[in-house]
């Protein structure tokens, strides 16, 4: 079997290689999950609550080393893998914390006598995970997974495997039951066979549409619960009496964070065009003032792309939509050279049809609509395939509250930056996926919700 290898984006070298797991070692790690499982099932919600304390602790003492090997695995700046680690202690301190009382036994109102729910776990949960915020994305499944007593076990993205190792290790002697959460080291084309295995009772994803079709599709042939979160295309409204301050400056955050590799970027920008000129003219000097360089330095704001490939793709979509007359109002494109650099870029003039507008734009690149007022900007929000989040801009707020009642998305925010949040749920409609991460819904996704009836 070809080893992994990790790549560092900001110089195209090789930085370590990894071998894949023999189908002796899956079966073996499945076994041990098995057992696993079936002894923490057992464990009293403070004590998994407890381990999960300690996780965050581990998380927080390595929080140097770990940000530094997802800087070197997928080129973000390393102040932006310092937060993510941060983000990833709270979330398993939130769920510590909060987790308990949302999985306590219920008696709805007007339940028969002696009925009551209880929330046992499912087994092992199966976790296809991407490269783009590679603690993070797996954290925040994996603490309500585990919380709720299953077994959790990551198929994490080939370019990122050291991640994923780093996690196995920050995971263990925290208290939980030996080999309880596991990295599976595979191809994907090894997956399906996995989401089959009776031991595995259901299967969370996240990554594009085409990855979350195939995945689900297995899970569907296995009758086995899915929770899919594929991204988005996600539109930023600003409208006529937007605080334009405010706009552009989130606008910048939301589009070109994470080199805008982020499934909730802002991605659309449709913006009225009595301010369009002044909204693009505002973007591009503040996006012309981001740093980029090597990620490994403090002051840098704009780090490389994460893998080769995915840098053709966005040019292809940039250049697609250029031929088809968009135009370019800050010049950027791939940098020649060392590393998968792509210089941040803001179009103008785009329209529906062009690539920009139809696919999810996964780069530094905002792409900027002309709307004729709130009725347009409402019409071309909803005109995607994707539903995962989008923003309204303005003074309104009434109307606001109207349009965000009226977009097709899992989260709808007016005047203020769209980011997922422990206490909140998190996921899309449309082809943005189904089921829901955080909050009580996502810790609710992977347990059995058992009516008993006692006498
Ligand atoms: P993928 O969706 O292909 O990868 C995400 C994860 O799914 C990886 O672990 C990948 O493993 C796995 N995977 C992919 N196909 C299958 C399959 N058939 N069976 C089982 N597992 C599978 O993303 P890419 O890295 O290729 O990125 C392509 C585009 O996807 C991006 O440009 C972006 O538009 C979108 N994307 C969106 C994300 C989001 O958060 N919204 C995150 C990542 C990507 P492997 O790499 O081995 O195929």
């Amino acid at each position: 079997m070809t080893p992994f290898k990790s790549i560092n984006p900001a110089t195209g070298r090789e930085a370590t290689s990894f071998e894949e797991h023999t189908p002796a070692q899956v079966e073996a790690i499945l076994a041990d999950m098995r057992n696993a499982q079936r002894c923490w099932r057992n464990f009293r919600l403070d004590e998994r609550a407890e381990c999960l304390r300690r996780v965050a602790d581990n998380l927080a003492e390595r929080a140097q080393d770990y940000a530094r090997l997802i800087t070197a695995e997928m080129g973000k700046p390393i102040g932006e893998s310092l937060a993510e680690i941060t983000r990833c202690a709270n979330v398993c301190r939130f769920y510590a914390d909060h987790g308990p009382a949302m999985l306590a036994p219920e008696t709805p109102e007007g339940a028969p006598q002696g009925a009551r729910i209880v929330h046992e776990p499912l087994g092992i949960v199966l976790a296809v995970m991407p490269w783009n915020f590679p603690f993070w994305q797996v954290l925040r499944a994996a603490a309500p997974a585990l919380l709720a007593g299953n077994a959790f076990l990551c198929k994490h993205a080939p370019s990122v495997t050291g991640c994923s190792l780093a996690l196995e290790e920050a995971l263990s002697g925290v208290g939980m039951s030996d080999g309880l959460y596991r990295a599976l080291v595979v191809r994907d084309e090894r997956v399906a066979a996995v989401v089959e295995d009776p031991r595995v009772r259901a299967v969370s994803l996240t990554g594009s549409r085409r990855a979350g079709a195939a995945v689900a599709e297995a899970a569907g042939r296995a009758v086995k619960k899915c929770v899919l979160e594929l991204g988005g295309s996600d539109p930023f409204i600003v409208l006529a009496d937007a605080d334009l301050d405010l706009a552009v400056h989130t606008a910048v955050g939301a589009r070109f964070y994470n080199a805008g590799q982020t499934c909730i970027s802002a991605k659309r920008f449709l913006v009225d065009r009595q301010v369009v000129r002044e909204f693009e003219e505002r973007l591009t000097r503040s996006v012309g003032l981001l740093k980029m360089g090597d990620p490994l330095r403090p002051e840098t704001r704009i780090g490389p792309m994460a893998r080769a490939d995915l840098r053709e793709a966005l040019d292809r979509q940039v250049r697609g939509s250029l031929d088809m007359g968009a135009r370019m109002i800050l010049e950027g494109g791939p940098v020649p050279g060392e590393g998968f650099f792509y210089r941040p870029a803001v179009l103008a003039g785009v329209r529906p049809g062009m690539p920009v507008f139809e696919e999810e734009v996964f780069g530094p690149v905002a792409s900027v609509t002309s709307v004729d007022g709130p009725g347009e900007a409402l019409r071309l929000a909803n005109q995607t395939r994707y539903g995962l989040g989008a923003s309204v801009w303005t003074r309104d707020l009434a109307l606001g509250a109207k349009l965000a009642g009226n977009i097709e998305a899992g989260n709808v925010a007016v005047n203020t930056l769209l980011k997922s949040d422990p206490r909140l749920p998190f996921g899309g409609v449309k082809d943005s996926g189904y089921g829901r991460e955080l909050g009580r819904s996502g810790l609710l996704e992977f347990v059995n919700a058992k009516v008993l009836r006692l006498p």
